[in-house]
């Protein structure tokens, strides 16, 4: 939270990053504040809506997501959830077993006193005792086709290094053709 603070009374603007997150950028000094959250990005989204997104500040914006954030969960608990996004997984964890789940990654929502992962946590699979049937499911899809990809990334490697190999060895023995070819070395 420390890193953003020269740039709290400045204005911001969102610019897509990496792994498709949105990140919030500070329009003076051009540096990263943080991840977006879900609220943040629809706090940006109204005030630009009406143009007026120019000089929304990062506190403001930051503020305003937290107000937002609340609001949400009173009017509407469902939606408060959807805001975690599809990744979400929600554990029945009872409170005996709160350390080790903790332990594997869990995460606690204090609103709506529960326990929750993501699909994408990599020991998600650890967790899959306090999983509906439906969730298990999700994981092993998420675990499977993130191996699938892991295998053709290998392959492609494996492929490259094959080849680089094997231009090697084209490099030496086009080496020893030139040095039979040198006049000190014909006949
Ligand atoms: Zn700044």
């Amino acid at each position: 939270m420390a890193k953003h603070k020269p740039c709290d009374h400045h204005p911001i603007y969102m610019k897509e990053g990496n792994n498709n997150f949105i990140n919030m950028m500070c329009k003076l000094c051009d540096s990263y504040i943080k991840h977006a959250s879900h609220y943040e990005q629809k706090v940006y989204e109204k005030y630009r809506m009406n143009n007026e997104h120019n000089f929304v500040t990062v506190k403001q914006c930051i503020e305003e997501a937290q107000e937002l954030k609340a609001e949400t969960f009173h009017l509407d608990p469902e939606q408060y959830i959807d805001a975690f996004g599809n990744n979400v997984i929600w554990l029945d964890v009872h409170y005996r077993n709160k350390e080790l789940a903790k332990q594997y990654k869990a995460l606690w929502e204090p609103r709506l006193k529960m326990w929750y992962t993501y699909v994408n946590n990599q020991q998600a699979i650890k967790l899959i005792e306090w999983m509906t049937q439906q969730d298990i499911d999700r994981v092993y899809d998420y675990r499977h086709k993130e191996e699938t990809l892991n295998a053709q990334y290998r392959s492609i490697i494996n492929t490259k290094r094959g080849t680089l190999e094997h231009n090697k060895e084209g490099i030496v023995d086009n080496v020893d053709n030139l040095a039979g070819n040198e006049p000190w070395n014909q006949r």
